[in-house]
């Protein structure tokens, strides 16, 4: 197992480049439209384009005898997820989780068994007794997401997305309460071969056009979207570090006992912090997110587990490595 393999897309820079310095070879897979652009980086030995996701599945699977694929935020959106499961070629992490993943109700769950805090949520829009966000599911982005300020404005919103075929029918969204403070995505890494949790990052999302409201003055009575276009560095007040790693060593043990073989690598637990110094947990990613990209030379996190430039691509190259000298692969491959 000599190479990595990723979608051209999401975090796939900082993976291949983060390979490279662990000394692997590269291949990049990508729509055709977007070969020009992967191709001016060094690190990336070979960049194949695809007309079609058939196509990419393919180009994966001729490595299934000497390739790794990283698995990050786009893959399941850009491959689909009958697609996925034909993936011959090994991953990096824990292909179980994309099935939980899939599903919101089933993803909150297992933060729930974690005992983490997390937002009330709502079974109808006819329970609803605050502010509450309304989530689309998939990793969509935030589009289509919105705010409402009692159940009208719900089955209202509810109706947009209805005649917008955004949605089939209401199950597919989750209603959960709004939780006033600010936001912050915890980045994390768990390595079986350390048996360790590391954290690596914060950031916050930035997010049109909700991050442009607040520079106004005066409000102009317009709908918040949340639609992410990029991520912004954030640190947390040191105090709030040991709940935060508590939360990620708990919901680690249970994706242990929940969906064997178990968490494997990079994961996030998105965030809102309140004033109390409360932290509600409102969704998790059970891989690398686009957040990391930050941290291409390494974060204030993993500078005091590493002592050098780790970005979570690199980190994950690194997690191969020792695998790899111990003979363990098996413990992070799926
Ligand atoms: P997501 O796509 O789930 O990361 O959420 C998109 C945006 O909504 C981000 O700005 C989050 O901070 C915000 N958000 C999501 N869920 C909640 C919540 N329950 N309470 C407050 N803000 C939230």
């Amino acid at each position: 197992m000599d190479t990595i393999i990723t979608i051209g897309s999401h975090s796939s820079l900082q993976i291949l480049h983060g390979a490279k310095k662990e000394g692997f070879k590269t291949i990049q897979i990508t729509p055709e439209n977007r070969v020009k652009f992967y191709s001016q980086f060094p690190f990336i030995d070979k960049v194949i384009g695809y007309r079609n996701e058939d196509e990419a599945v393919n180009y994966i699977n001729k490595y299934t005898d000497n390739g790794i694929l990283i698995p990050h935020g786009s893959l399941v959106e850009y491959i689909g997820s009958e697609r996925v499961k034909k993936i011959s070629t090994k991953i990096f992490g824990n292909r179980n989780l994309f099935e939980w993943e899939a599903n919101q109700r089933k993803k909150m769950s297992l933060l729930k068994m974690s005992n983490i805090p997390t937002p009330m949520d709502f079974e109808s829009p006819e329970d609803v007794d605050r502010m509450v966000i309304v989530k689309l599911p998939g990793a969509k982005g935030g589009r289509g997401y919105f705010v409402a300020k009692n159940k009208s404005e719900v089955k209202e919103g509810l109706n947009k997305l209805l005649s917008a075929k955004l949605i089939k029918s209401i199950n597919e969204v989750i209603i959960q309460e709004y939780v006033i403070g600010v936001p912050m995505y915890f980045q994390f890494f768990y390595s079986p071969i350390l048996n360790r949790l590391e954290i690596t990052g914060i950031d916050i999302r930035y997010e049109t056009n909700v991050d442009g409201l607040r520079r106004l003055p005066f409000n102009l009575n317009i709908e918040p979207t949340f639609v992410v276009v990029g991520n912004l560095p954030a640190v947390a007040r040191e105090s709030l570090l040991p709940k935060v790693f508590d939360y990620g060593m708990s919901f680690v043990n249970t994706i242990k006992e929940r969906v064997p073989p178990g968490m494997i690598g990079p994961f996030c637990l998105e965030s809102v912090v309140k004033d109390s110094g409360e932290i509600a947990v409102f969704e998790f990613s059970g891989r690398i997110v686009a957040g990391t990209n930050l941290y291409i030379n390494g974060s204030p996190y993993s500078w005091l587990y590493w002592d050098e430039p780790m970005s979570v691509g690199r980190r994950i190259g690194r997690e191969i490595k020792l695998a790899l000298n111990e003979n363990r692969l098996n413990e992070v491959l799926t």
